[in-house]
């Protein structure tokens, strides 16, 4: 199956060819050079979670005044939509709405290809909003403001993007999982790939025709396959402009969108750190599974207690991931190595759990009857009608409510225990979404305002 391919929209100067190299990174061009194409147009392969796609610049032209390059934007403009499976419509958010881009816009809005509308130059906090705002009147659906200097807004763009891709083929069947192996440099991420490898055999990762961030490793086990994301390589290789900091938590960020269970891996002698609780952040936001594995056991003095101590102090660092299982280990001598893929293949199936409405149900009736929603001052009472999974990887229950605000934090973290408690769900985020009445009529409003087709 072909790429599926991203066509980037937009009069000149507004940034595209800027937004391009961002979502490609430093990946070399690749000309297509087809039969019955009038002009070459130059692709560049990129990726966002587990998804690869192609990203196709219809500008590089350059046009004497803006009067006169609509026909020719729209012949590359054509040509790259005829395969388009979204297009990016890039605009200038510090120039504000301009004639040309209400044409283009017009334009697009005639075509089969669902179009998002990508507000560049955003960069400034304040502003950033305001000068996106006024993108709305285009009438292309929620303008995105984002810089594509700076990077900010590009991850939610590109979230949007992926969910137009048509489904992919079941290449996934190869590999049971694909685990990410996360942590700040010399935790021992290239020891613990290592030993993975030494107890089965393993190949490097045969995507053909890509260069990756980080490589993959299949590692076979039990006749299962396990694609191994693998981070600890990159130092090696680390550009000099962007400083060891940015680019290898923004590497490892990557990697966590590509999988689905992360080790995280922290060094028993070191503890929790700052950039470790970034990483856990990241993973519980983008609602991975994840595995806490504290490597360098073996260098660690300790008597018949220690592991139970140590686990409680770095827990309440990492409170955030009280789902997550912890397993101590040593890279060196291989001490547990070999349980971990069995709490990935546990971790695996929770987080594509689904649960039935009649069971997920029953756990709301009985939480409320052992706790009620509490009241608020004016007497008035949360009152939960049902729930149901909306979707899982993670697991998501929305929980159809009379008004999400009479829901306070203590009673919802009450009702998120209760589905742990009786469901379950090891090694998985679990998501609650509290749905009032008046928000689920403004959403459907909203989706009928902004649909795009
Ligand atoms: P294209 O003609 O649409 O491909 O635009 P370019 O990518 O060549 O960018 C046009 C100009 O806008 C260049 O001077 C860029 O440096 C600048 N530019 C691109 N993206 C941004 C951004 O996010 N913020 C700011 N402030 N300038 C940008
Ligand atoms: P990475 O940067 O996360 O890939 O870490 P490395 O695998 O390169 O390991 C960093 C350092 O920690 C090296 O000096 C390793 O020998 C050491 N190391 C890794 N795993 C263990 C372990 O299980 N026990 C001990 N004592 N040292 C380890």
């Amino acid at each position: 199956m072909p790429l599926p391919v991203v066509a980037i929209i937009g009069r000149p100067n507004v940034g595209k060819s800027t937004l391009v190299n961002r979502l490609a990174g430093g990946r070399d061009a690749i000309v297509h050079d087809e039969p019955g194409v009038t002009r070459d147009r130059t692709y560049r392969e990129a990726y966002w979670s587990d998804r690869e796609f192609q990203v196709v610049d219809t500008g590089g032209l350059v046009f004497a005044d803006d009067t006169e390059f609509l026909p020719l934007i729209r012949e590359q403009a054509m040509l790259a939509m005829a395969e388009a499976s979204v297009a990016i419509l890039v605009v200038d958010g510090q120039a504000g709405i301009n004639a040309a881009d209400e044409s283009i816009a017009e334009w697009l809005r005639q075509q089969k290809v669902p179009v998002l509308l990508a507000v560049n130059k955003c960069e400034s906090v304040g502003l950033g909003n305001a000068q996106a705002g006024e993108f709305w009147g285009l009438g292309l659906g929620e303008p995105m403001p984002i810089s594509s200097v700076h990077g900010s807004g590009t991850g939610d763009l590109l979230d949007r993007v992926i969910d137009y891709f048509p489904a992919k083929e079941n290449d996934q069947a190869e590999a049971a999982a694909s685990v990410a192996i996360i942590g700040r440099p010399n935790v021992g991420k290239s020891s613990l790939l290592n030993a993975f490898v030494g107890e089965g055999r393993a190949i490097v990762s045969p995507i053909a025709g890509t260069t990756r961030d980080a490589i993959d490793t299949l590692v076979e086990r039990d006749g299962k396959t396990y694609r191994l994301i693998d981070t600890a390589g990159i130092r090696r290789k680390r550009s000099i402009d962007y400083g060891p900091e940015f680019f290898g938590i923004n590497r490892a960020f990557k990697a966590i969108r590509r999988s689905d269970v992360v080790l995280l891996v922290i060094d028993a002698l070191d503890g929790v750190t700052d950039q470790d609780q970034k990483l856990a952040g990241r993973i519980e936001e983008d609602g991975r599974a994840c595995i806490i594995v504290v490597n360098k056991w073996d260098a660690v003095d300790k008597d018949s207690g220690t592991i139970y101590e140590v686990e409680k102090e770095l827990r309440a660092r990492l409170y955030f991931l009280d789902w997550a299982p912890m397993i101590f280990i040593s890279a060196h001598t291989g001490q547990r190595v070999e349980k971990i893929l069995g709490l990935v293949d546990v971790a695996v199936v929770q987080h594509q759990r689904r649960v039935t409405t009649s069971v997920i149900n029953e756990v709301i009736e009985e939480a409320v009857s052992w706790q009620s929603p509490p009241a608020n001052r004016q007497g008035k009472q949360g009152k939960i009608y049902y729930g149901t999974q909306v979707t899982s990887a993670p697991p998501t229950i929305a929980l159809f409510v009379n008004e999400p605000k009479y829901f306070g934090e203590g009673y919802r973290r009450y009702v998120e225990r209760q589905f742990r408690q009786g469901l379950g769900f090891n090694g998985t985020p679990l998501r609650l979404i509290w749905r009032g009445k008046r928000q689920r009529e403004a959403e459907r409003t909203l989706n009928r305002a902004t649909r795009v087709k």
